[in-house]
């Protein structure tokens, strides 16, 4: 197969045809580079956060993230959550660390160890057992704390993660499925609803970078990267919606896409109409009748009721809670998009 754009070899085959390995570049740098701009995800006075696990879609958006801050002085720099999974995130980190050496970005990690006093390895048996919960609801909620907390703590006003098209698109058609409609406004390469002091905005630049346009990124590339899955994830529901999701793709071709395109068109709407009825930044309300803020009465972090979720299981599983030194940081100024 020969390059659309050209008569060299192509690597990859995608949407609009068959591509080179230097015309697919600079076009995954064309699409990231234009998110960016089109939805306002980088101002000029920010502080970047990348989010970063150390696999292949997290060093895919770390090593644009950085293109693009680097050539515009926007200062920026990687941000690692530890869950302790073992066998799995002691290899991305190790991955991660050399990434970062190499290209010179400065890493900070937070491990649920030394902040709750307990790995999500130790956590898990006990969490299922006890309270029927699985691994990645305990994930979930312990890293997104820590990565707001964190972000806020290191000065950054946003907050960068490798959610890609396939995650989109899956997260999109779960809340469907789910009658969550209100988590689907909090969706988009800006997420949430709105700004809060104790809120570092969350942004998407891969929101039209295909999994496999990562990978295939990673490898010619050269980058060290584990392309091994978390051994936890299939026991999510997500899984099977990413399989049922795959499957359709693959005998109609451009489904992802169609779902996020689906998505996008309805987006202004579902976004205006949750953010005049509720204000939570990371919309993890359901209903919220007093159109504020509500904020967690043990961590003081935002949130739906009384207690966060992240109080709670700290207070379920018996885990030391988030330091008052970490969570008292306040945010730096939140600056207006150019
Ligand atoms: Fe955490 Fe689940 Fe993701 Fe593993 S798959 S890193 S447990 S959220």
């Amino acid at each position: 197969m020969k390059c659309f754009k050209c008569e060299r070899k192509a690597v990859i085959e995608l949407q609009n045809g068959p591509y080179c390995k230097e015309h697919f570049f600079y076009q995954l740098e064309e699409k990231i580079t234009k998110t960016i701009k089109k939805y306002h995800l980088i101002d000029i006075e920010d502080k970047v956060c990348v989010a970063t696990s150390g696999g292949k879609d997290s060093l895919t958006v770390l090593y644009f993230t950085n293109l693009f801050c680097k050539e515009r002085n926007i200062p920026i720099f990687a941000l690692m959550i530890d869950e302790g999974i073992l066998g799995y995130r002691n290899k991305t980190k190790e991955d991660l660390e050399l990434f970062c050496k190499n290209f010179d970005i400065e890493l900070h990690t937070a491990s649920f160890k030394e902040v709750f006093g307990k790995t999500l390895d130790e956590l898990s048996p006990v969490a299922y057992e006890k309270f029927g919960k699985k691994p990645c609801t305990i994930c979930g909620v312990f890293r997104r704390v820590l990565l707001n907390v964190y972000a806020r703590k290191l000065g950054a006003t946003k907050l960068v993660t490798g959610h890609n098209q396939d995650d989109e698109s899956q997260a999109f058609i779960m809340n469907v499925i789910q009658g969550h409609q209100k988590q689907n406004a909090a969706l988009g390469p800006m997420a949430g609803l709105n700004d809060n002091e104790k809120y570092v905005r969350r942004i998407k630049p891969l929101y039209f970078v295909s999994e496999k346009e990562s990978r295939v990124f990673c490898l010619l590339k050269n980058f060290k990267v584990d392309f091994a899955e978390c051994p936890y994830i299939t026991q999510s529901y997500r899984a099977d919606i990413r399989d049922a999701i795959n499957t359709l793709e693959e005998k109609y071709p451009a489904t992802k896409s169609g779902i996020i395109k689906s998505f996008l068109e309805i987006m202004p709407e579902l976004k205006q109409k949750y953010n005049s009825s509720n204000n939570n930044p990371d919309n993890s309300v359901k209903d919220n009748p007093n159109n504020k803020f509500k904020y967690c009465e043990r961590c003081n972090e935002p949130c739906s009721g009384d207690v966060c979720n992240a109080c709670k299981i700290i207070e379920e599983l018996d885990c030391t809670p988030i330091s008052k030194e970490i969570l008292e940081s306040k945010k730096s100024k939140q600056h207006k998009h150019t």
